[in-house]
């Protein structure tokens, strides 16, 4: 097997495995509220347990990884939060026989790597913890970064249906998992077990008088929800074309949805003038969505740079489109002054 090809079926596996420990604590919400106290703790169990078990596997195929994770071991390591150290373990034995504070902790520092390599992983163990939390869209997000660019993308989306005329807002049985290759294209499968049939998702694009249909984030925090109104509103003023109702969803799942046509677009418009997006919240989703043919940037129309450490540093924003939307997303944001030229 070539290299390339173990590195991604290791993150298959590691995606897999943790999609299923947090489909299993999303089972048992109630349960760790209650033994822990507190209401927010299962997608802090969820999170954790996610981290240690996408560590072990890929050190399992791998050996020695190179792997930037968002989730530190400090706070579990504080003796205040043992019944949060408890339970991590618990909900990673669903996947993981053997595991036990220590190896789960160990597991969570495999983690802290830096990004001073030429190449390295980077994880985002559960983005969207909000979505999470409502039972809605959340992904496990995992990318390879070779010199600036993502070049494997593995996402599991253990709420994300399938099919496409099932609404986005609930949670399906199932999930999906999407993985591409850079100049490999994309490939779609379930990720409850990994086991499932996979196919490669067609290259899309979007025709001229077609409806044009955007995603964006449910927190009002995250996206400038007004830019994006105003943007869909200039781009049928100037008769490019209708807008449809935008499609709100947590998470980096947004990029598989513009992957696989549901969506003609995913903006992500600044809100605060200082933030910087993290490289895990995009590493696999703009990997997943370049591999289906969509044009991948930031507002300014250059490309994502993962060369400056834990941020993207040098840019603002996300366009995610096919090429025809992409290029009508930028002209707008450039005519209503969003991104200043
Ligand atoms: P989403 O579900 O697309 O809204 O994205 C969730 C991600 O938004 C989290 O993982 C955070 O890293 C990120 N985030 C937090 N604050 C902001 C902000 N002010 N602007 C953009 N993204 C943010
Ligand atoms: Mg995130």
């Amino acid at each position: 097997m070539s290299n390339i090809a173990k590195q991604v079926e290791a993150a298959r596996h590691a995606v897999v495995a943790a999609s299923i420990v947090c489909r299993e604590v999303q089972d048992n919400l109630e349960e760790i509220r209650s033994i822990t106290k507190n209401d927010k703790s299962p997608v802090t169990v969820a999170d954790y347990a996610s981290q240690a078990v996408v560590a072990m596997v890929l050190q399992e195929h791998l050996g020695h990884v190179h792997l930037v994770a968002e989730e530190s071991s400090t706070f579990l390591r504080n003796e205040d939060n043992a019944l949060v150290l408890d339970a991590v373990v618990a909900a990673a034995r669903g996947v993981w026989d053997s595991a036990n504070a220590e190896k789960i902790l160990e597991a969570i520092d495999i983690g802290a790597g830096d990004t001073d390599h030429h190449s390295f992983w980077t994880l985002d163990p559960i983005d969207g913890t909000k979505g999470f939390l409502r039972n809605q869209q959340y992904a496990v997000a995992l990318g390879f970064v070779e010199g600036d660019t993502p070049t494997i993308g593995v996402m599991g989306c253990p709420n994300l249906p399938v099919n496409m005329s099932m609404p986005l807002d609930e949670r399906d049985e199932h999930g999906c998992l999407y993985y591409a290759v850079k100049g490999d294209g994309v490939y779609e499968s379930r990720c409850d077990d990994g086991k499932a049939e996979t196919i490669r998702i067609t290259r899309l694009d979007h025709m001229e008088g077609e409806e044009i249909s955007v995603c964006g984030s449910v927190e009002k925090a995250h996206t400038n929800v007004s830019d994006m109104d105003r943007i869909l509103a200039w781009i049928e003023e100037n008769g490019f074309g209708e807008a449809g109702e935008p499609v709100r969803l947590d998470s980096q799942c947004k990029y598989a949805v513009v992957a696989r046509g549901q969506a003609d677009a995913y903006l992500r418009l600044p809100t605060k003038p200082g933030y910087v997006e993290r490289i895990w919240d995009h590493a696999a989703g703009a990997c997943i969505a370049s591999e289906s043919g969509a044009f991948v940037t930031d507002i300014y129309g250059r490309n994502l740079d993962f060369s400056h450490g834990r941020g993207l540093e040098k840019n603002k924003g996300i366009v995610c489109a096919p090429p025809r939307v992409h290029g009508l997303m930028l002209r707008a944001i450039e005519a209503l002054g969003i991104a200043p030229a």
